[in-house]
């Protein structure tokens, strides 16, 4: 996909714009006052994928562990700041690495610009974070609602002010927390401005809903080269969002895999494990060893390893047994109850001595062995491509039958 244009901008030493990869982020959910509670979190946010945090800076007690959490850090940190700009200016001064001001909560144009021009002379940039549900009140009353186009006029009024004193450090979300609204919203500010966006659903909820909510939001514009970083709102435990924001980024090829990819078969009337349970136990076991590989568990031998040969490293069920495969060749073929602990090893020499060296150490009699099995399992329960063709030749029949008419 091509990304859209844009300035580019500078959070610490993380890039965000068209030029730099698309970076996540996430919020901690601890007390800023609480210093060493919070850059706990900060630092397991930043072990899980988030390359940028967010903090609120809500209090003076916030701002004065600012000028702790922001230098110990080991990624940039914005201060998020609602209702007092004398926080911003307060932040600013404890070396935060960014802001993010809410323009439907600090409205007074001076203020604002006085916190640009202390922003400039920091050299920090400044997020405008417009809210579909905390969105300027005269602009709500004009549009009567939370349009696109009223969430666009906001950011527009707002940027409008940071320009007039020379302030161009910036990046905008128009978030709201319906999905197709806020592609929208997204949708026309691209249209209007030259900045890096950052994407989210505000709001987005719990678990499962939240994070489909937000995978369909910023994956929908990500797909059109919209936006630059993204944050996923999730109400759980902020580590969870940074693992999903930066695991989408991984499987949309726009980062590269840092952590486990587990692929698995759905499962079906064919399998000769618990398949679910299998997936379960190797997802577990291989996120703990952190290998950036992609691992697949499939239910049977019949179809498994050839349908996920794209896999690095996976596993396929036989009778009682399972087959060891890399890269879609079979290597090992191992006791039924070893299925995951053989997969845990073989991950383990894949990631030190690397693909190829291990296909060549295949146990040469496996790829024999898998074969007998896999057709011992063909004969009791048929030939599911000899099948296949036959439903062909049945639509095919159906066709003709269809063009006679
Ligand atoms: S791999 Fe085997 S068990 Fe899994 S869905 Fe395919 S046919 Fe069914």
């Amino acid at each position: 996909m091509k990304r859209r244009n844009t300035k580019q901008i500078k959070i610490g030493d993380i890039g965000v714009g068209s030029e730099f990869p698309i970076s996540v982020q996430s919020m901690t959910t601890t007390k800023t006052r609480d210093t060493e509670k919070t850059l706990e979190q900060v630092y397991e946010l930043a072990s899980n994928g988030a390359d940028i945090v967010r903090v609120t800076c809500n209090e003076v007690e916030a701002a004065t562990s600012l000028i702790q959490i922001a230098s110990r850090s080991p990624v940039p940190i914005i201060a998020d700041i609602h209702f007092q700009y004398k926080l911003a200016l307060a932040a600013i001064e404890a070396g935060v690495q960014g802001l993010r001001l809410n323009p439907g909560n600090i409205r007074n144009e001076i203020h604002i610009k006085e916190v640009a021009k202390e922003a400039l002379l920091a050299g920090i940039p400044i997020r405008v974070g417009v809210n579909a549900g905390s969105l300027d009140k005269d602009i709500a009353n004009k549009y009567g609602d939370s349009t696109p186009e009223a969430l666009v006029e906001s950011a527009i009024k707002e940027i409008r002010y940071l320009e007039q004193v020379d302030f161009n450090n910036i990046k905008i979300s128009v978030k709201h927390s319906n999905v197709p609204l806020m592609i929208e919203s997204y949708r026309l500010l691209a249209d209007r401005v030259e900045y890096p966006l950052h994407l989210g659903v505000t709001e987005a909820g719990p678990l499962p809903g939240g994070l489909i909510k937000s995978v369909a939001g910023i994956s929908t514009l990500l797909s059109e080269g919209i936006g630059d970083t993204i944050r996923l709102s999730l109400t759980t435990d902020p580590i969870e969002e940074a693992k999903y924001g930066r695991q989408l980024l991984e499987y949309l090829n726009l980062r590269e895999r840092n952590s486990l990819d587990l692929i698995a078969c759905p499962s079906c009337g064919r399998a000769e494990v618990d398949v679910i349970k299998v997936a379960k136990e190797a997802q577990e076991a291989l996120e703990e060893k952190g290998f950036p590989i992609q691992v697949a568990v499939m239910g049977c031998v019949v179809n498994g390893p050839g349908e996920a040969k794209s896999a690095d490293l996976g596993i396929a069920a036989g009778k009682n047994k399972g087959h060891l495969f890399i890269k879609g060749q079979v290597v090992k073929v191992v006791k039924e109850s070893e299925m995951v602990s053989s997969l845990v090893e073989e991950g383990e020499l894949i990631t030190k001595e690397g693909i190829e060296a291990r296909l060549a150490a295949a146990d040469k009699d496996a790829a024999k062995l898998a074969q007998k099995d896999a057709e011992e399992l063909i004969n009791m329960q048929g030939d599911i491509n000899e099948f296949k063709s036959k439903a062909r030749s049945v639509i095919e029949i159906t066709s003709k039958q269809d063009i006679d008419t």
